[in-house]
């Protein structure tokens, strides 16, 4: 077996394995249904101001990183419209 054709199956192999690794993430990160409720936001992420009745919606797919979901839900900033971003963690 020469150099070159054991750098190619590792990297077939390699390729493989990554495949495998983005299926299962898509597996397990199938588009949900987003899902959304009300609540008071204090010290605002953009504004700093409190905001009542503010609608958060999960997002159908969070926001990941190598140690999982960093970010599930999104809302409005009233003031600035931007984006405010939490992690909750649901049962
Ligand atoms: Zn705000």
């Amino acid at each position: 077996m020469t150099d070159d054709y054991k750098e190619l199956l590792v990297k077939v192999a390699y390729q493989k394995a990554r495949e495998a690794e983005e299926e299962k993430w898509r597996r397990e990160n199938a588009v949900k249904e987003a899902s959304s409720f009300s609540t008071v936001i204090t010290n605002c992420a953009r504004c700093g101001e409190t905001h009542q009745e503010i609608k958060m919606v999960s997002f159908r797919r969070p926001i990941m990183t190598e140690s999982g979901p960093a970010w599930t839900h999104w809302a409005t900033c009233p003031t600035t419209g931007e984006p405010i971003l939490c992690n909750i963690e649901m049962d």
